[in-house]
């Protein structure tokens, strides 16, 4: 490539007759190019476009730079060979995939080298098996297993999302995971999603019964149940029960692409009068959300009514001049994606910057006109008159476990003291001193502090380093001279040093980072 830039050379494109282009590539030889053009011609191509560098040609539908002298040395690498079956089929025979990285400069190449070496060093399924928080296993892939430590922290999540995600106003429930087919042909889940669902035939009830990977058909139900006035929207329905996707297994990764997943899913049953005061409470939800977990609102996407919609439009129109005026007063910047939308609604995508400057797509907020004409929902308005509802469907932080992933890899496994698994680690110097140890983490968890002795029979350095690697927010040591005075001596993480500090103002600062989740 280097030698090419050198050259100064120009790309040129030139198109050929799709039969010419076969016949060329078969004549060289080129059995995968030739097949890649049958395809083309199957689908009804007439020309295939080639590019000229220099004594190179190559099949390609472009577009190319004029000349290679566009091309700053430096600023691109090749970074990584891999095996792949051709065309992503494990029949087709193995071929090499070369991958390579291409920047306009040579700083933002490096800024993208050492944001890929942080992010492998951060890597959640490595940090997540080092902090014993998770494990898989090849009997259930993509489906997590939580161990006590991971446990601590999701229930930590789910308490989180019960209190900001949900909050007041807000109805939890619990609905079954697997339902009848008939429900998922009402939804219409039958008809576009069944091929991600996990079915089972019950033979006893002759019915086939699809596992649920969404709640929104659930939940539907439950507002059908009983008759609705205008007096109790909007209806906030919320559902943290896990859903499973039968995603393909080569896109399964960690936490981050799982076949089971729990979401801080909420489905508001609203009249359009309401439709812009719920999208600001929402707004503000995320707003406050992100700040606690170091998240950085990145980009907002409002997706418009595409050509083919359901639904009133000038339904529509209000519903979008909702959606912005409610990003407007939020003072969020947003662009928006003309013709985007679903078939259904309109809808909102909020992605995120971590730490590290990688960018991830968390809340969700999507209008929906049709789901509740599916299942004939009904509210009996301020006149009299049955109307059919719209429903949001939202998830803030999304998946639990895909946010877990993420948290792990922005924190680099030091969670912030309210999330860590254990917040204060006691470490016995001789045998002598393992009780005041026991005495002291009770009285620990008394006030609400998850303690931990490391009572083993190591040497205080090693106990230590352990507990830095289990990335552990306060360490404290204690010999004789600590078991004779009141005060306790802490080691923070990150820190080298120990300082002093009485026992009950220690337990204060500790009690109020917990409650405070900072
Ligand atoms: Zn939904």
């Amino acid at each position: 490539m280097a030698h090419l830039i050198k050259q100064n050379l120009k790309f040129e494109k030139f198109e050929l007759p799709i039969d010419e282009a076969i016949a060329k590539e078969k004549e060289s030889g080129e059995i995968y190019k030739q097949e890649l053009i049958e395809d083309l011609k199957t689908a009804g191509e007439t020309t295939v476009s080639y590019y000229t560098v220099g004594d190179f040609t190559d099949l390609c539908r472009g577009p190319h730079i004029e000349n290679t002298n566009k091309i700053v040395p430096g600023s691109f690498k090749l970074n990584k060979l891999a095996g792949a079956y051709w065309r992503g089929d494990e029949k087709n025979k193995m071929l090499t995939r070369i991958y390579g990285l291409a920047f306009l400069t040579r700083e933002e190449l490096g800024e993208y080298l050492t944001m890929i070496e942080e992010a492998e060093k951060r890597d959640h399924r490595r940090v997540g098996k080092e902090l014993d928080l998770i494990m898989m296993h090849d009997i259930a892939p993509g489906m997590p297993f939580f161990l006590p430590k991971g446990m601590i922290v999701l229930n930590e999540l789910i308490k989180f999302v019960r209190e900001h995600s949900y909050g007041e106003g807000y109805r939890e429930v619990r609905t079954p995971q697997i339902l009848n087919s008939e429900l998922w042909k009402t939804s219409g889940h039958w008809g576009h999603y069944k091929e991600d669902m996990f079915c089972i035939h019950h033979e006893e009830d002759n019915a086939v019964l699809g596992v649920k990977p969404m709640n929104c058909p659930a939940h539907m139900l439950i507002f059908k149940r009983d008759i609705r006035s205008y007096k109790d929207l909007p209806l906030r329905i919320a559902e943290t029960t896990t859903l499973y996707r039968n995603e393909k297994s080569g896109t399964l990764h960690g936490l981050t692409r799982v076949r089971s997943i729990s979401q801080d899913d909420t489905h508001i049953f609203t009249t359009s009068d309401s439709l812009l005061e719920e999208i600001s409470k929402l707004l503000d939800k995320i707003k406050f959300i992100y700040k606690i977990f170091d998240l950085k609102i990145d980009e907002i996407h409002l997706s418009t009514r595409p050509e083919s919609f359901l639904g009133e439009k000038e339904d529509w129109d209000k519903a979008e001049d909702n959606l912005k005026e409610a990003l407007r007063k939020a003072e969020l910047a947003y662009q928006i994606n003309e013709g985007d939308g679903a078939f259904y609604g309109p809808k909102i995508d909020v992605k995120v910057k971590d730490v590290i400057g990688r960018q991830w797509q968390l809340a969700t907020i999507q209008l929906d006109y049709q789901m509740p004409q599916r299942f004939e929902l009904e509210y009996i308005d301020e006149d009299g008159k049955a109307k059919t509802p719209i429903v949001i469907h939202r998830a803030l932080l999304g998946s639990m476990e895909r946010f877990l992933g993420i948290l792990i890899e922005n924190y680099a496994g030091a969670f912030p003291v309210w999330l860590s698994p254990v917040q204060v680690k006691l470490i016995s110097v001789g045998e002598g001193h393992i009780s005041h140890c026991q005495n002291l983490a009770e009285e620990l968890k008394s006030k609400g502090i998850r303690a931990e002795v490391d009572s083993n029979n190591e040497t205080v350095g090693n106990k230590t380093r352990k507990a830095v690697n289990e990335k552990v927010p306060y360490i404290l040591v204690i010999g004789d001279k600590e078991m004779e005075s009141d005060k306790l001596v802490v080691r923070d993480r990150g820190s080298r040093e120990t300082r002093e500090i009485g026992k009950e103002e220690f337990f204060e600062e500790v009690v109020s980072k917990i409650n405070n989740r900072n």
